[in-house]
């Protein structure tokens, strides 16, 4: 067993730690704020390497793994800036693609995720169907040699920013009569795609849509693999690199708010000579708080592993766990951070109150606190599923 990353993962840890400091918090808030995406870190992570660590090299990638991408999550959210499109492009996105697309898909797009060029975003949610993807109701339905595509998808992440979206819709199983998942990429522009943004209170310049799609004619090739069995085992291949990745940007958040908060209370003093962070009201929460961020990470370790070595079960299970712990830990994180700074905490100088909205939907998306709790209580500990 070992605790230590490779001298290439180092150097990757530290490059990406010394981009995203280079940008930091304020220019993140600052886009969110006058309603901007963050183009040029995307496009300098995208030229540099992090953005393809885990595409294969010969679609342009560094042919790395969930593990590198993690790192890359994590450092940039430590610097203050969360991209939550980090999970749905190169994560969710490439790994389908990679995993169960055609040659022809990878072709096509793997290169441009791989450089940053392309962003493709990824539609499951449905207003009816939530965390219930058995109820997914977009349809596709064959039309002459393509499909036709219909339903609505909601809180979609990064549509305008995206000339993708993968979309998950059932399709009739002609063999049993059931529906059945497949994955379609929809391009953004297409036909019958219409969206309209929803008015979240998360500060954040990556924005979440509705997406109505009326009879949306794609050619067959927009189906994501040979053919519509891969629609299952696709759909699946994308949750472990998500909850890992979104884990990784959860302890990364945690770690800069703890940095920003301890940096404060060292310094800060309001009681004679000491700092506020020698009395152990301010420093044990600190403390408590840094724990729980450690053992996440410790979890997206195992997870990573796991899953890079091609134990996608054992993954699923550490990677649900990590996501699990890695939520709290942040949402624990940057609530404390806010309440040591005192009234500091909650202005955006200090850049600590403007992650309460992300971290607390952290424990929403992309699958809930409760839905892992089931998902642990069936699969971990043998109990029977009530719903
Ligand atoms: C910021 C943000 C970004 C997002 N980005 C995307 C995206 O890019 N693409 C995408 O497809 N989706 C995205 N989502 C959607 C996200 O994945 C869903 O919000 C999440 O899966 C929960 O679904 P829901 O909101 O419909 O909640 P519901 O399913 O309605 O659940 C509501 C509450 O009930 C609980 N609950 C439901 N069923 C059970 C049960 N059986 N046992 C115990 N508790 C239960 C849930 O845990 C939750 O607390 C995003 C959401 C947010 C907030």
């Amino acid at each position: 067993m070992t605790f230590d990353l490779t001298p290439e993962q180092d150097q990757l840890r530290d490059a990406v730690r010394a981009l995203g400091r280079r940008y930091g918090h304020p220019y993140f808030v600052a886009k969110a704020k006058s309603g901007q995406h963050t183009t040029e870190l995307w496009a300098e992570a995208g030229q540099l390497g992090y953005l393809g660590v885990n595409i294969p090299t010969e679609y342009g990638g560094g042919g790395g793994g969930i593990t590198e991408l993690a790192i890359v999550c994590e450092e940039l959210a430590a610097a203050g800036c969360p991209l939550l499109l980090l999970v749905v492009s190169p994560a969710i996105a490439a790994t389908v693609i990679n995993r169960h697309g055609t040659e022809e898909q990878r072709k096509r797009h793997l290169p441009g995720l791989a450089d940053g060029s392309q962003k493709i975003v990824f539609a499951i949610t449905e207003p009816e169907a939530g965390s219930n993807f058995h109820r997914l109701g977009t349809v596709a339905r064959r039309d002459g040699d393509g499909w036709l595509l219909s339903g609505r998808k909601c809180y979609i992440s990064g549509v305008d920013e995206a000339d993708h979206v993968l979309v998950v819709a059932r399709t009739e199983d002609t063999g049993t009569g059931k529906l059945k998942p497949a994955l379609f990429l929809v391009p953004t522009d297409v036909a019958g795609l219409t969206r309209s943004e929803l008015d979240m209170e998360i500060l954040s310049p990556e924005n979440q849509f509705l997406l109505y799609l009326d009879d949306v004619r794609v050619p067959a090739d927009a189906l994501v693999g040979e053919s519509l069995d891969a629609g299952l085992p696709a759909l699946f291949a994308g949750l472990n690199p998500e909850r890992i990745t979104v884990a990784a940007m959860g302890a990364g958040t945690g770690r800069y708010a703890i940095e920003r908060a301890s940096e404060y209370t060292a310094t800060r003093k309001v009681w004679g000579g000491r700092s506020i962070g020698s009395h152990q009201g301010v420093s044990h929460p600190l403390a408590h708080a840094a724990v729980q961020v450690e053992l996440a990470r410790l979890m997206i370790q195992k997870a990573a592993t796991l899953y890079d070595a091609g134990r996608d079960l054992e993954a699923g299970v550490a990677g649900n766990m990590a996501k699990y712990a890695a939520g709290e830990a942040a949402a624990l994180a940057v609530d404390t951070a806010v309440q040591v700074l005192g009234g500091a905490g909650m202005t955006t100088e200090y850049g600590v109150a403007t992650l309460l909205g992300a971290v607390r939907a952290g424990r929403i998306a992309p699958v809930s606190r409760e839905m892992i709790l089931n998902f642990v209580a069936q699969h971990v500990l043998g109990q029977e599923k009530s719903y």
